[in-house]
């Protein structure tokens, strides 16, 4: 029995529809631009290069019906429509054919950003993870196990802010899918049970303020909503 010097955090977990028990989440990876109007908004050609990734940490989850305190240091706190896609087994150099066996579900997620502190680390060259691995930047709505809603290469997804529609898309623009992005990531790292993916966000991305209602509609898994509230004032400090 190994003994910690201080009693160390649960894991992160999303709540399984249908279940009492909770899936522990592990790690989460995000696809970067995998639809070709986002791609395009972000001023980026969407031809098919190769899907790039980064990470947020498991600790940054949220649930999906989660007050969501508005960050510290961004003037740009943007959201990001997604499925997210939840893996039960191990997958390690997966065929696309064989993606599928590996999927415990799927769910509706929000990849929040700091867009403001993301563009000056691509300006820079540096890395993102101040843009995109903060606290509370990953929003994941009750995961749907697979058997329940089928294969999901088509189906709306949908944002709105304060009622109002910001983005629209169809899972089957994903110009990498599903299958795709869980056999390349498996190319590269041991996809473990409790991984999420986000698996990108279409167009129409835009700005949150304190007050904000989000609500996010994939076809077949129903709404996702929250709401962003005032900073955390821990963070007002006087330097
Ligand atoms: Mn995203």
């Amino acid at each position: 029995m190994v003994e910690y010097v201080m009693a160390p955090e649960p894991p992160a977990s999303v709540a399984v529809v249908g279940e009492r028990a909770r899936f522990p989440v592990r790690r989460i990876f995000c696809v970067g631009r995998n639809y070709a109007a986002h791609a395009r908004e972000m001023g980026q050609d969407p031809d098919r290069e190769p899907p790039f990734f980064f990470t947020k940490p498991a600790s940054a989850l949220v649930a999906g019906d989660a007050e969501i305190p508005y960050p510290p240091e961004t003037a740009q706190f943007h959201f990001e429509a997604e499925l997210v896609v939840a893996i039960g087994t191990e997958a390690i150099a997966c065929p696309v054919d064989q993606a599928r066996d590996c999927v415990y579900g799927v769910a509706i997620g929000n990849d929040l950003t700091r867009r403001d502190l993301q563009s000056r680390a691509k300006d820079k060259g540096q890395p993102w993870d101040w843009g995109k691995g903060f606290d509370h930047s990953a929003v994941c709505g009750p995961i749907h196990p697979l058997a329940t809603v089928g294969p999901l290469t088509h189906g709306r997804i949908e944002l709105r802010l304060n009622g109002e529609i910001k983005q629209q898309g169809d899972l089957s623009e994903l110009i990498w899918s599903i299958d795709e992005v869980i056999s390349i990531i498996s190319h590269s790292m041991a996809l473990r049970p409790g991984d999420l993916i986000y698996t990108g966000t279409p167009a129409g991305v835009g700005a949150m303020q304190v007050g904000d209602l989000i609500q996010i509609t994939v076809e077949g898994l129903g709404v996702i909503e929250h709401r962003i509230v005032a900073p955390d004032p821990r963070f007002r400090t006087a330097d």
